[in-house]
């Protein structure tokens, strides 16, 4: 980047810094990954300069001739991905693929009934501090305290809860739970109470795409999902449809009368509902990354960010930490720290100091304040994308048990950081 050094150095310096904070530090947040090269030449690329309102073929713009068929390559791949009939591509990012969900499917005040944050659910799916908790009537279904279900979600109480409260929508997904989801369960419910059915897969799409976790598509009546986390694009949504079918809102619909198809109103829910012009750069580099998702190699990546977080949770617990719900399906698990008396905020700290990111997370039922936590979220998928293996996350498992032993000792982060210094040497991160 050289001209960027050149013009603005105090910029280029924060690039360079972030690099360099990338390639020494173990990135174990569940919600990132590393980007090939090639997305991010896509994502840097001059495609930004064009502004392309609508869609291929129908746009408010001329000149379009050119990200049009890079918009179509991103959905042809993401169609081919995920096996289904139709695709937004162009959501900024993953709250506002949700925002268009909100829009095409409810009316503010209308209810909606979805995983709680604190239980490991995400901000969109009704948290009061956001547009989804403001404008609509948000109700939850959590995981269950103890007993065989414990840190699962128990299917019976989503239903009573849904016969009790009459939603119009149930949404399923989440940003901190480590089971998969019954979506047939879901789906009979959601029958059951005429509500629609939405899974936000934001966290787990490249593990759905792999095969590896149940697809929801076909049970769902619609499925967004953001592109950086494990389906390891650039930063982005989409709103995804198993099948088309007839908009089921008839008047109501923006454009009353015109849009016969869901698929239309989810179109101009994305635009003009909710954003304006597409991010073609974006776009591209989403095409670029599904084309790389289509490969054979994707899926033994995915298999192995799986079995990374087994290894990782399965040392965890021989440990003596105790994981939510016991284990992991998925790139993620929840880990309670209650036993070894540390908080998620001092645990954060102290692994930041040796080099090892992960967040503070609540636990389900965490007695803790929410800036404090009792509890860390820790995922695979970013260090699996630089090569390493269960050996290595079994042994950063150890490693962070020393610190977590021992969070105030100097000694201990020196002698942890160099080992992760170790590590990430022999598993250089965008080697040139
Ligand atoms: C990450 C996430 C999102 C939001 O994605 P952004 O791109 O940050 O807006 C939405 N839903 C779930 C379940 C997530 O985990």
């Amino acid at each position: 980047m050289s001209e960027l050094a050149r013009q603005d150095p105090e910029i280029a310096a924060c690039v360079e810094r972030e690099a360099a904070r990338q390639e020494h530090g173990l990135e174990l947040i569940a919600s990132e990954n590393f980007v090939s090269r090639a997305v991010m030449e896509a994502a840097g690329s001059l495609l930004t300069n064009k502004y392309a309102e609508g869609l291929p073929g129908k746009r408010y713009y001329g000149g379009c001739v050119h990200v049009d068929s890079a918009e179509e390559l991103a959905r042809t791949r993401a169609k081919a991905l995920f096996d289904c009939a139709w695709v937004n591509v162009q959501p900024h990012s993953g709250a506002s693929a949700n925002m268009a969900v909100y829009l095409a499917y409810l009316q503010p005040g209308d209810t909606l009934l979805g995983l709680d944050l604190a239980h490991g659910g995400h901000l969109t799916h009704g948290s009061p501090v956001n547009f989804s908790g403001i404008l609509y009537k948000a109700q939850f279904y959590g995981v269950e305290k103890d007993g065989p279900l414990e840190g699962r979600i128990d299917m019976d109480k989503v239903r009573s809860k849904a016969l009790a409260v009459r939603p119009k929508l149930i949404s399923i997904g989440a940003s901190a739970y480590s089971r998969d989801f019954d979506y047939a369960a879901f789906r009979s419910i959601a029958d059951e109470v005429g509500a629609f059915l939405w899974m936000d897969m934001a966290h787990t799409a490249g593990l759905i795409a792999s095969k590896l976790l149940r697809d929801p598509l076909p049970h769902c009546h619609v499925v967004t999902t953001t592109t950086h986390k494990t389906l390891r694009g650039t930063r982005g949504g989409m709103v995804l449809l198993k099948q088309d079918y007839e908009n089921p809102f008839g008047k109501r619909a923006p454009k009353s009368g015109r849009l016969k198809m869901i698929s239309e109103l989810l179109d101009s829910a994305v635009f003009p509902g909710v954003q304006g012009g597409p991010l073609m750069h974006i776009i591209a580099a989403k095409a670029v990354a599904f084309g790389e998702a289509l490969q054979p190699a994707f899926r033994d990546y995915c298999a192995r960010v799986i079995a990374n977080a087994a290894a990782m949770a399965e040392e965890f617990s021989s440990l003596g930490y105790r994981i939510v719900s016991g284990g992991t399906d998925n790139h993620l698990m929840l880990i309670d720290l209650a036993s070894r008396g540390v908080t998620g905020k001092a645990a954060e700290e102290a692994l930041s100091r040796a080099e090892i990111t992960v967040n503070k997370n609540m636990v389900p039922f965490d007695p803790n304040p929410a800036l404090v936590t009792g509890g860390i979220r820790v995922g695979s998928p970013a260090m699996t994308t630089r090569g390493l293996g269960t050996g290595e996350f079994r042994r950063i498992a150890r490693l962070m048990d020393r610190v977590l032993l021992k969070p105030a000792c100097a000694d201990t982060s020196a002698s942890v950081r160099s080992e992760v210094a170790e590590i990430c040497r022999a598993f250089p991160l965008y080697a040139r």
